[in-house]
């Protein structure tokens, strides 16, 4: 079974963690985990304080995994102290509540770990959707990060797949996202980059997943 760390529309044949648009909270997950935040794109739509209060109020649900997304984002028009103001609230929430961190980041990367050190974050944080540089990559590796990679794979030039063939793979994930492929087509591409077997692949992304997620 394929491990699919963040998806918008779960296929419920594999593990998958489901993430759910708290703008229509009626819209419940319907795959076994799930994660949930605020996304910077919904600042400027939501009352901040409620959905966190409603993201307080489930966040010791059976399947919640991780906090998230969340995060920053500088091509979006909300003010970037304001993003500050709402991740530093999931930052604060998911310590409290030892919940890991899936993560929506765009040119923001070391402000994001930059944050995390400054209240002394302890738990897993991952990039979800990486594809970024061998230099991002490497402020966040030193960090201790974890990599969240996803169609961005079937592209051989693209950032994701050339940082994939150097990554430490004890901090890798695949993932589909919004987009309409099957997850199974993500690891077949991370499967062709590295020269390993898929059920190899597999393994190593079930060891990953159960360490991070403390199942
Ligand atoms: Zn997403």
């Amino acid at each position: 079974m394929f491990i699919n760390l963040h998806t918008h529309k779960p296929g419920l044949k594999d593990i998958e963690i489901q993430n759910w648009d708290i703008r229509y909270p009626d819209l419940v997950p319907v795959a076994k985990y799930f994660s949930a935040g605020i996304h910077p794109w919904w600042i400027k739509d939501v009352n901040v304080d409620s959905k966190l209060a409603f993201l307080e109020r489930h966040i010791d649900e059976v399947g919640f995994l991780a906090l998230g997304e969340t995060g920053l984002d500088k091509l979006i028009d909300t003010h970037i102290d304001v993003q500050k103001e709402v991740f530093g609230k999931h930052l604060i929430l998911a310590q409290k509540c030892s919940k890991p961190l899936i993560i929506h980041a765009v040119k923001t990367h070391r402000e994001i770990i930059e944050m995390c050190k400054q209240v002394k974050f302890d738990l897993p944080v991952i990039f979800h959707g990486f594809n970024n540089n061998l230099n991002t990559a490497k402020v966040l590796s030193d960090a201790n990060s974890y990599f969240s990679l996803g169609g961005a794979l079937l592209k051989p030039e693209s950032n994701a797949a050339q940082f994939l063939k150097s990554a430490d793979l004890k901090r890798v994930f695949f993932e589909n996202d919004d987009k309409d492929v099957g997850i199974e087509y993500i690891y077949q591409a991370a499967s062709e980059i590295l020269h390993i077997g898929i059920d190899d692949l597999c393994c190593i992304v079930e060891e990953n997943f159960e360490k991070v997620f403390n199942l």
